[in-house]
């Protein structure tokens, strides 16, 4: 691709803009920034800093009916059938998003995770093997990091695992992982994407451009991403939780792969619950794809406990087990996190009160579940819900500190304490990382203390 005096038009002024205009300006483009809301003083002063334009409305149109902008670099929040697409689209500019200015201008391997849920855990897990195998890797894309921060670094010894979300992938139009994997599909985000049909169809774009060396790594037992894997020119590999297929799979008390290959002990894995495995086996297919050695594979993953705020173990104290789950922000996600143990369990939960269903919760709580506490906005909605279809004890406490203290006090040796709200941090957060630190810190602040 051309830069020297090419002119970009970057949509956006956040992480991914600033990084693309980097980017470009190192190879002798020109970019001009625009969006929807006015430049405020401190990020005029930035631009400048930078050395490029900003445009207003009006401006950034006319840069385009002049002819003077090769290229409208978008945001996933710009949706493609917006007004300035459409502009740019009816005068020959070409739209391109900044995971495909990236992707299509490095000599790394791409890898491209997506799902509705474990992408953050899949790439940031199988970015750690990779490394663990002495080889440069870094995860990019939806997890933060943007990939033209790192496009012009990384060798094609080296390897960017993307985490890619729906709204990237809808924008994609040459993006070809040389390997790809859709972990899972749930209705999400229709609120964009508006009905399912278009969802699943972003979600596939991660496999539309493939050739025929690259991979497709699929669920053998989800019969919707095998029906999308029908669609990819590469070679696909299965992985399964119950049977030997041609990927990772489960052998009894072993992991294995393709033909018996053993690859690491299920019991060694310390993340919790059955769709953490089927992270494991995702990461696990992919990384095997890519040459990593079994050694690397197995050491990584014996030593990985996790990721901060999603089922994570923070600490035991006096033979209890401590889970911060802040990020499970619906229902949904904590039913599988309170699934995840076979120990005696105590639950923490609640938060914002929107607009969520807890029933089907409720009538997921499995046995082991010993009692309850709720918390934050929303209790007496869960405490009406328990009431009706739950057949456990529930106790309300006024704090998050108050919780944990009182699920100390009933939990005994080799129990586990949950903090899985499942509602919005809102309430009294800013976001669930900073719910989910302070859970960390009551946590820490009682180890050592006497119940
Ligand atoms: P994402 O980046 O897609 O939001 P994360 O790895 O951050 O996913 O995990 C978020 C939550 O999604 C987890 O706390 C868990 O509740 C749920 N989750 C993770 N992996 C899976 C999976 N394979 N299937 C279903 N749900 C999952």
């Amino acid at each position: 691709m051309e830069f020297r005096k090419k002119t970009f038009l970057i949509v956006g002024f956040g992480i991914s803009a600033k990084s693309a205009c980097d980017f470009i300006m190192a190879k002798g483009g020109i970019v001009y920034f625009t969006k929807n809301t006015a430049f405020q003083a401190s990020e005029v002063e930035e631009i400048r800093n930078l050395k490029c334009e900003y445009l207003d409305f009006e401006g950034q149109n006319k840069l385009i009916l002049q002819g003077k902008a090769d290229y409208l670099v978008v945001s996933p929040a710009v949706p493609l059938n917006s007004e300035l697409c459409k502009l740019a689209r009816a005068n020959k500019v070409e739209i391109m998003s900044e995971v495909e200015l990236g992707t299509m201008n490095t000599k790394a391997t791409i890898v491209g995770i997506t799902g509705t849920n474990g992408k953050t855990t899949a790439t940031t897990l199988l970015d750690a093997i990779i490394r663990g195998d002495n080889k440069v890797s870094k995860a990019v894309g939806n997890i933060g990091v943007p990939i033209t921060k790192y496009a012009n670094i990384l060798t094609q010894d080296d390897f960017a695992v993307m985490e890619l979300s729906s709204f990237q992938l809808e924008e994609t139009t040459s993006l070809k992982p040389h390997v790809a994997c859709i972990l899972n599909i749930t209705p999400d985000h229709l609120d964009r994407h508006k009905t399912m049909e278009n969802y699943i169809e972003a979600k596939s774009n991660i496999i539309k451009y493939q050739r025929s060396n690259d991979y497709f790594v699929c669920n053998l037992h989800d019969e919707l991403i095998c029906e999308i894997a029908k669609k990819t020119k590469g070679k696909v590999v299965y992985f399964s939780h119950l049977q030997k297929t041609s990927g990772a799979y489960i052998d009894g008390e072993n992991i294995c792969y393709n033909n018996d290959e053993f690859i690491v002990s299920v019991n060694s894995i310390n993340l919790r619950g059955a769709h953490n495995l089927q992270n494991v086996l995702a990461v696990i297919t992919m990384a095997k794809i890519l040459g990593i050695s079994n050694v690397a594979i197995a050491k990584t993953l014996q030593a990985f406990t996790g990721i901060e705020h999603r089922l994570k173990l923070v600490s035991v104290i006096d033979e209890v087990s401590y889970f911060n789950d802040s990020k499970a922000t619906n229902p949904d996600s904590t039913v599988m996190a309170v699934n995840s143990f076979k120990e005696d369990l105590y639950l923490i939960m609640g938060g914002m009160d929107s607009d969520l269903d807890y029933s089907k919760l409720v009538k997921n709580f499995p046995k082991n579940l010993q009692r309850v506490f709720v918390v934050g906005e929303n209790s007496e909605k869960i405490v009406k819900a328990i009431g009706k279809y739950g057949a456990v004890r529930v106790t309300r406490a006024s704090t998050l500190r108050e919780g944990v203290l009182l699920a100390r006090y009933f939990a005994k040796s080799g129990d586990v304490v949950l903090f899985s709200p499942a509602s919005k941090s809102f309430d009294k957060y800013k976001n669930f990382e900073q719910r989910g630190t302070h859970f960390v810190s009551i946590v820490e602040s009682i180890n050592g203390k006497r119940k």
